[in-house]
């Protein structure tokens, strides 16, 4: 088996300074952390990224960090420049929104790429200093798409066994793409790659069709599964591998006496009512205030709904230092004052709203308390929070609205409301009907969801990553082997 070195913006920790030499360390959580960090810790291997603080990386406090991690990490070291321009820059104002269609958002302020070549030129030198022969590369999402062409560039790539790639976001489609500055660079070093992975059928076809309008002397050769691109002498495979979750562990959480007891506290508290779940950070990719208005119109006109749904209405934290997630913030606020200002009685009121991030337990007895899940991003990669709710519902009931362009909507088409996100009037009159479905609709749609929930889960993810990446053949234009794909 080949070595693994895994690649990714942020180390499966943040180190966070607290005071003069005192420094606390936080486990990260989310999709890649609870989908890699197993496989490394059982197979061994490498973990390179930044531990999330600005400046020099404190020795101590950082060896004490990954003592037990069970295979070796390597910071990146990033200045305030390198946080503000790769990371809060070009990462979060120009991909970030660009990828999710919302080119409003974007600032294409040009000295942002340079110092985004820069920092992945970095992250390319902590991979040569560390790379070994037939080392298999890994490198995630957004904010590293320009590392291939450095590992190039470096002469590194000839000597590994697999040099691959997974966005972790969508890829948007030409006619947004087109508005990038640097749309040739990027697709190049993109290309640069052995194996390309996705999300979704969908950003499969967003990128080609991107790379057939930008990048003439690419050549792409149609394949029912995994597709083929040629380019430079080179082949590049792409295809799409839907990240899943831990269903196992959800669902052995929601079976919990803990979690029993929380979820029964929470529904003892809202008696005779529904209750609509919406769980997000705090992402004006999220949907939050178009969810919002489309609840006020659901209670405005149906009336039936008011006094007998509660919204339980939760925002995570999230880059609440930059200005425009302030602004969006107190949007959110406001909205919420608005609907429950008018339309509270004297013992309901329609919206509770947490504006903290919830622990495993509590959020579990959320997903397990809660009738509705109301999941309605403007655009999203996957969105796991609709993933975990099913694998969550152990009496198969429950029912989930969700936007059709949330990349988990392409899985749980068969059992979900899918809902326009920007219609509003749409996604009010899907919270009627599912407030007013049977019991049995409920249990055959869930059913279904949580069938493909359990089956396509997280470690089948990595494991059908791996072995397609398994399969390459680095640097040259012939297979090695001829391996029917
Ligand atoms: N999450 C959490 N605490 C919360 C809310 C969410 O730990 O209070 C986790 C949730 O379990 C999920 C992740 O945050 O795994 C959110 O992932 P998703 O794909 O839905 O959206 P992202 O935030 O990655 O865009």
């Amino acid at each position: 088996m080949n070595r693994l070195i895994v690649v990714s913006n942020r180390l499966p920790f943040a180190l966070d300074s607290t005071g003069e030499d005192l420094w606390t360390v936080t486990p990260a959580a989310g999709g890649l952390v609870s989908a890699v960090e197993p496989v490394l810790r059982e197979r061994g291997g490498t973990w390179i990224g930044w531990p999330g603080t600005a400046g020099e990386i404190p020795k101590a406090p950082f060896a004490e960090a990954t003592r037990n991690a069970g295979y070796k990490v390597v910071p990146v070291a990033l200045t305030e420049t390198d946080r503000d321009e790769f990371y809060y820059g070009y990462s979060n104002e120009v991909i970030w929104p660009l990828f999710h269609d919302l080119q409003n958002f974007c600032n294409f302020e040009p000295g942002y790429w340079q110092t985004y070549k820069a920092v992945n030129d970095r992250f390319a030198d902590a991979i040569a200093r560390c790379a070994q022969a037939n080392d298999f590369i890994w490198i995630h999402d957004y904010h590293l798409m320009y590392v291939g062409q450095a590992l190039r560039e470096r002469g590194v790539s000839q000597k590994l066994s697999g040099l691959t790639f997974f966005l972790h976001i969508p890829f948007p489609p030409y006619d947004i793409f087109s508005k990038l500055p640097q749309q040739q660079r990027l697709l190049r070093a993109l290309l640069q790659f052995d194996l390309l992975g996705f999300q979704t059928r969908r950003d499969v076809r967003n990128f080609l069709g991107c790379v057939r309008r930008v990048m003439s002397d690419a050549r792409v050769v149609p394949r029912r599964d995994l597709q083929l691109l040629r380019f430079e002498g080179r082949q590049i495979r792409l295809g799409h591998f839907p990240i899943g979750i831990d269903f196992d562990s959800f669902e052995r959480g929601a079976i919990s006496d803990a979690v029993t007891r929380r979820s029964q506290e929470l529904r003892a508290r809202f008696q005779d009512c529904q209750l609509i779940l919406g769980v997000d950070r705090l992402d004006y990719s999220k949907g939050i205030p178009e969810r919002l208005r489309a609840y006020r119109d659901a209670l405005e006109r149906h009336p039936e709904l008011r006094g007998h749904v509660v919204l339980i209405q939760v925002v995570v934290p999230s880059r609440v230092e930059i200005p425009r997630y302030h602004e969006f913030k107190q949007r959110i606020d406001r909205l919420v004052g608005d609907i429950n200002g008018h339309f509270s009685t004297s013992n309901w009121l329609p919206v509770q709203y947490h504006f903290r991030g919830l622990d495993r337990e509590d959020l579990t007895a959320h997903y397990r308390g809660c009738d509705i899940a109301f999941v309605t991003p403007l655009k999203d990669g996957m969105n796991l929070v609709a993933k975990e709710y099913c694998a969550c519902r152990i009496n198969e009931d429950g029912a989930l609205i969700l936007s059709q362009f949330a990349g988990a909507a392409e899985q749980l088409k068969t059992g979900a409301l899918l809902v326009n996100p920007y219609d509003v009037e749409e996604m009010a009159d899907a919270v009627l009907k599912a407030f007013r479905m049977t019991t049995a609709e409920r249990t055959a749609r869930m059913k279904r969801m949580r069938r493909v929930v359990r089956q396509e889960n997280v470690f089948r993810w990595v494991d059908s990553f791996l072995k397609v990446g398994a399969k390459l053949t680095v640097g040259s234009s012939k297979p090695r082997t001829r391996t029917k794909l």
